[in-house]
């Protein structure tokens, strides 16, 4: 049995696998960039208008005196400029976002234009530039506005389309397939007989990936019964960079799952984490495949999945922090734990408070459904009611 500590280290050290790929922009999000991205545009696109206002030649009010200019055009945010002239003493209505025409260099604000008889009447100076967005100021062309490793936000997201790009280069998300075994198990929905389960697991799985971004390239079950795994591997077409199994890892008769992934070929990285929930877990490699072999109960099997198999995908991915992020709260109860085992105990989260829920043995989920963090209680050790401790947020 190794610890919790020796068991990460071991996944994430033996298991390599990175891809950058092209994705539309739209469905990028999350992702890490695998290029730098350069401008292909300026931004703003050309000068514009700041504001509602009337366009005008600074010149004009120079000397700070009462001048009438006259209006002689309205320009809207689209409007095709070319060929439009302001002279002299002259000035057009300007909505915010539309083109600067020639001739003139700042903009009035409408609150500040005092409009009479086709006229606008000005009695201060304004200056050159006055409520002018110009032309390549936020972005000049070639310049670097993204690089390989950012993080790919709603801001950039945005931001990368007023550049007209409209797919990035990203660190793909791995390949993973989905096993439950198990000869108890029956579909979530339908039929079910009297001494039957409902299989949660692959629900709970599926649900996990699809958080980190990830639909299965396979959902498979399987009865506890030798030779069908190893045979079902073999014949597999499709490549997965990680295959998660649930169920058939300990000790049982029919816990048929390491024997078939070794007559596969497959080399064990370890079984038996010193943890609770999960102490059955196994983890083994062949061939750049990564195999997790969950043990069934459900409650283990989203633990494990939140401490061993996410990080290992976050890595893939490039992700900043590939572990569940932490937070410091305070105890509402007291903890006591007697195992010489990492205890990981569900557990909710509140303005900065911690209550540890019911029901935590490997087989309840109804605790799970509830829990938005985990508490992790050291072998041994009393945390007492009030203390401040630090918990992981799911
Ligand atoms: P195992 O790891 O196969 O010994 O299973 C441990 C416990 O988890 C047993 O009570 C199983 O019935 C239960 N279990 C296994 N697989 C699933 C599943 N897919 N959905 C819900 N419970 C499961
Ligand atoms: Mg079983």
């Amino acid at each position: 049995m190794i610890s919790v500590k020796k068991a990460l280290s071991s996944v994430l050290n033996n298991f390599n696998w990175e891809k950058a790929k092209e994705m539309p922009l739209l469905d990028s999000l999350g992702h890490v960039l695998g290029k730098d991205i350069f401008a292909p545009d300026k931004l703003p696109r050309f000068d514009n208008s700041a504001m509602d206002g009337c366009v005008i030649r600074s010149q004009d009010t120079k000397r700070g005196k009462r001048v009438l200019l006259k209006i002689v055009s309205s320009i809207f945010s689209g409007d095709d400029i070319n060929g439009l002239l302001i002279k002299r003493r002259e000035t057009a209505q300007i909505a915010t976002g539309a083109p600067i025409p020639k001739g003139t260099n700042a903009v009035v604000a409408m609150e500040n234009a005092n409009v009479k008889d086709g006229f606008i009447e000005i009695d201060k100076k304004i200056s050159k530039g006055t409520n002018i967005r110009k032309a390549g100021e936020d972005v000049k062309v070639g310049k670097i506005v993204a690089r390989h490793g950012d993080l790919i936000t709603p801001g950039l997201i945005g931001f990368l389309s007023s550049l007209g790009i409209t797919s990035v280069k990203v660190f793909a998300p791995p390949e993973v397939g989905l096993i439950a075994t198990g000869s108890e198990l029956a579909c979530a929905y339908g039929r079910i007989g009297k001494f039957q389960i409902r299989d949660s697991n692959t629900s709970s799985l599926v649900a996990l990936l699809k958080s980190a971004g990830i639909n299965p390239v396979f959902v498979k079950r399987f009865p506890d019964k030798k030779n069908t795994l190893c045979k079902f591997l073999k014949n597999l077409k499709t490549h997965s960079n990680i295959i998660i199994l649930a169920g058939g890892v300990s000790v049982g008769e029919h816990d048929y799952v390491k024997q078939e992934l070794e007559k596969f070929g497959v080399k064990r990285l370890f079984w038996k984490v010193s943890q609770k929930p999960g102490k059955p877990l196994y983890a083994a490699i062949r061939n750049g495949t990564i195999f997790f072999g969950l043990p069934g109960n459900p409650a283990a099997v989203i633990t494990c999945f939140y401490l061993y198999v996410l990080p290992v995908i976050n890595k893939c991915m490039h992700k900043l922090s590939i572990h569940l992020p932490k937070t410091f709260a305070i105890l509402e109860n007291d903890v006591k734990t007697d195992e010489c085992r990492t205890v990981f105990l569900r557990a909710r989260y509140k303005n900065g408070r911690v209550k540890l829920l019911k029901g935590q043995g490997s087989h309840m989920l109804l605790s799970f459904s509830k829990a938005n963090s985990l508490f992790m209680a050291n072998p041994g050790k009393h945390y007492k009611k009030g203390k401040k401790v630090q918990i992981f947020l799911l």
